[in-house]
């Protein structure tokens, strides 16, 4: 789909996945204007394909692309391009219980533009790929390394929205710790380098008894899809659940750590590196919070739980 300025998107046409043309001076190329969103598409028993609230990611795209200046698909807009590209990609879906049909919608300033400003046109467009598991640990616990250096994010910057400069900012640090043999990296804030923010795709919890914890959002951090269904899921199963500043500190009382993520889904956190010392969490298995919002989760991505929160979108 494109769009110019400002203007409204044209309806768009699904093309085989290939390369795409782009001028030089696209604003995408010289000054960072993209968007992009990640979802999942199941297939159940009996065929279906299900949807994990993608109106939510239209949400999402439409809120970066004001701080971004670019316009943005309507949700509806988006929902449908969503499901006509899964829909044409039906045979790339794993069977059920075998992984899922990873969607990444991107939005991009497509316009050439030479001085900086805004660019004058734009594309938005979504490819999809089968995917197994994003941690080659499955749901087994990954090991995560405390940055103190380096950050994703600043008050006031772009951290809050899925912009592609954001991945960038984080391969130094992550492609280092990965070198070293830790599944990703840990965030802290800029300002007091105290407070948890999130991994370099995915937010984390902190579990201390009957109460999670959770980084709030205040626009150094993505609002998580999965966080916030996370959080009404925890809230539903009993527990009580914080969103406030977490300290760093608190990670050596917690009795379980975890991250979520559409890609991640939830996953248990064995260990974290903190200033050269390393805390470890349960006993190298799976904790049993985090184990239980997994399932849950999981289920009712799948189909296997009665969708009350009207989550799913079921496409046949
Ligand atoms: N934080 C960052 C930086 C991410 O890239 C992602 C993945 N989109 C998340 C958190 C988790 O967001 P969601 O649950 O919507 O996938």
């Amino acid at each position: 789909m494109k769009c110019g300025r400002g203007g409204s998107f044209s309806k768009g046409e699904l093309q085989r996945f290939g390369n795409i043309e782009l001028n030089p001076s696209a604003g995408v190329l010289n000054y960072g204007q993209g968007l992009f969103e990640g979802l999942k598409a199941y297939r159940k028993e009996d065929g279906n394909i299900l949807l994990f609230r993608p109106e939510e990611n239209a949400l999402r795209m439409r809120q970066g692309a004001e701080r971004m200046c670019m316009p943005a698909p309507t949700v509806e807009q988006f929902v449908d391009a969503v499901k006509a590209t899964v829909l044409a990609n039906k045979r790339w879906i794993p069977p059920a219980g075998k992984g899922s049909l990873y969607i990444r919608p991107l939005l991009m300033g497509s316009g050439a533009v030479l001085g900086l400003a805004p660019a004058p046109e734009y594309t938005f467009l979504i490819y999809v790929s089968p995917v197994g598991n994003y941690f080659k640990e499955g749901i087994a616990p990954i090991h995560l390394f405390v940055e103190h250096e380096l950050h994703r994010a600043t008050p006031g910057g772009t951290g809050g929205v899925k912009t592609i400069g954001n991945y960038a900012a984080v391969l130094k640090a992550q492609s280092a710790a990965k070198a070293k043999g830790y599944s990703d990296v840990l965030y802290l804030d800029c300002v007091h380098k105290k407070y948890l923010e999130e991994v370099s795709s995915c937010n984390i919890f902190v579990v201390k008894g009957n109460v999670i914890s959770t980084p709030a959002i205040k626009g150094t951090i993505l609002p998580g899809i999965t966080r916030k269904s996370i959080i009404d899921v925890a809230r539903s199963q009993g527990f009580q659940v914080e969103e406030r500043l977490v300290s760093v500190d608190e990670l050596l009382a917690a009795d379980e750590v975890f991250v979520t993520g559409t890609a991640v889904v939830v996953s248990p956190v064995g260990s974290i590196t903190y200033l050269g010392k390393r805390l470890s969490y349960g006993d190298g298995g799976v904790g049993v919070v985090s184990q239980q919002l997994y399932s849950v989760l999981t289920r009712l991505q799948m189909g296997l739980l009665k969708d009350d929160m009207d989550w799913i979108v079921e496409l046949s």
